[in-house]
């Protein structure tokens, strides 16, 4: 018999069905034995009655084993419907029962809180929980609806290398791989200088590229891998451009959460993320004003957002303008990456911005240097050598239009979008300091 889906089953009532998939729960009460089984669309609860041919099955399969269960479709009596449940009004009344793969002793029950520790070392199997398995859907619907609302706005997607031989950030700390010939080469702390050189070929580009960052840190909200949306658009005015654009493309992709996934923001204790027509911007220092007069503290380091100052102007910005997203523009250019462009006329400030969500940075972006002598010259400045990124000036050199872009990293996205308070949490297979996986490779540890 053809397999059903679960999420197909209250379609096939009084029915006779073949589901495959998982014990997810099981339930003894005396000489009825219940489960609830799991496939990728859901949830149903079966039982198996004393006179049934899977009895004998019943009796030993646990939580996690694999099966193919026969079964018919009933409806349950009135008192027993749970509405609001998926399958709530229908059991599948267990026919025959055939395992297709046992699964061992299980550490805990699946769905136990344990501390993130235990969760990540026990992920190929904490993986199945509802939590994460919420976690990941999100996820790939924030990817998909990105990915959607940018190719409207006509960008390209291309695929930028994570093998670089030099650091496009400068300061980002490296990661060093040996490379052939006794070449260095380095691991991408990010797609920024492909990125606009495919502005020379495309006008607007885009990637989802893995970044990553050597920085010895461990907080809630650093990778040493992390994966990034990145834009890029040629012929801007200025930063502002870039704003709206990355504007609408993170409204597009709300709704779209919004709309596929309405009933997880429940799960989480939290809501639809408030949107206004327009994000509130601030220049860092309108930003840090404001935080000293409603929190009554001095702010030391007014060269940059320290941690608690985003919270802050965040939770400002919900209470007072209805909005989970705040930009804040005009940082000093000296904190800025090289090739962020600065106005005569606006210095010593940058056309750079982030976007800050629920109490964190989740993209920074910028209008940048298009220009090749002023761009030779800032890197001079920063003590660069030119000639090292002679392959990128190439792209300045043959034509570049004003351009600016932005770089979204999807863990802390979809962190702040289900208030996770650990971004490793919300990264299927995170990489920190004292966590890369060895206990799937062959290498002694
Ligand atoms: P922060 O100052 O918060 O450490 P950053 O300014 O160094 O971040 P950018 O270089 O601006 O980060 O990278 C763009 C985006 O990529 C960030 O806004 C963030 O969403 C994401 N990102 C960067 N580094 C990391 C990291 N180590 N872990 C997780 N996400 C990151
Ligand atoms: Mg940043």
């Amino acid at each position: 018999m053809e397999r059903t889906y679960i999420k197909d089953l209250g379609g096939k009532i009084e029915g006779e069905v073949v589901i495959k998939g998982y014990i997810n729960v099981r339930r003894d009460q005396g000489k009825l034995v219940f489960f609830d089984f799991r496939d990728m669309t859901g949830v149903v609860q079966g039982v198996v009655l004393p006179g049934s041919a899977a009895k004998d099955v019943a009796v030993k399969v646990r939580p996690e084993w694999v099966v193919e269960v026969k079964g018919k479709v009933n409806k349950r009596p009135e008192k027993n419907i749970q509405k609001e449940k998926q399958n709530g009004n229908i059991e599948l009344e267990v026919l025959g029962m055939k395992v297709i793969s046992e699964a061992h002793e299980l550490p805990f029950e699946l769905g136990t809180e344990v501390n993130l520790d235990t969760h990540l070392d026990y992920l190929p199997y904490t993986l199945r929980s509802d939590r994460s398995r919420d976690i990941f859907k999100v996820q790939s619907t924030i990817l998909h609806a990105y990915r959607n609302a940018l190719r409207k706005h006509n960008f390209t997607e291309f695929e930028a290398p994570a093998l670089v031989g030099g650091d496009a950030e400068g300061g980002a700390a490296v990661f060093k791989v040996e490379y052939f010939n006794d070449k260095k080469a380095f691991l991408a702390t990010s797609p920024q200088l492909y990125k606009q050189i495919m502005v020379g070929a495309f006008e607007r580009a885009f990637t989802v590229a893995k970044i990553f960052r050597a920085e010895k840190s461990a907080t809630t909200r650093h990778l040493s891998e992390a994966t990034c949306i990145d834009f890029e658009m040629g012929f801007i005015e200025n930063e502002t451009e870039v704003m709206k654009v990355l504007e609408t493309v993170i409204k597009e992709t709300v709704n779209e959460v919004a709309k596929t996934h309405s009933e997880v923001f429940g799960k989480f204790g939290t809501e639809v993320p408030l949107m206004p027509e327009a994000f509130p911007v601030f220049t860092l220092a309108e930003a840090q004003a404001l935080i000293e007069k409603e929190y009554s503290r001095k702010i030391e380091d007014t060269n940059d957002m320290s941690p608690e100052d985003e919270r802050q102007i965040c939770e400002y910005a919900k209470k007072n303008l209805g909005s989970d997203f705040v930009f804040i523009t005009r940082f000093p250019t000296k904190k800025r990456a090289f090739y962020t462009y600065e106005d005569a006329s606006e210095a010593p400030f940058s056309r750079g911005f982030d976007l800050l969500f629920k109490g964190l940075e989740i993209n920074s972006g910028a209008q940048r240097i298009h220009d090749y002598n002023e761009l030779v010259e800032r890197m001079k400045s920063r003590g660069l050598n030119p000639e090292k990124f002679s392959f990128y000036l190439q792209a300045f050199k043959y034509g570049m239009p004003p351009h600016g872009g932005c770089s979204t990293g999807i863990e802390r996205f979809t962190a702040r979008m289900l208030e996770i308070p650990n971004v490793k949490e919300a990264t299927s297979f995170p990489r920190d300091m004292g966590r890369i996986d060895s206990r799937m490779s062959t290498e002694e540890e």
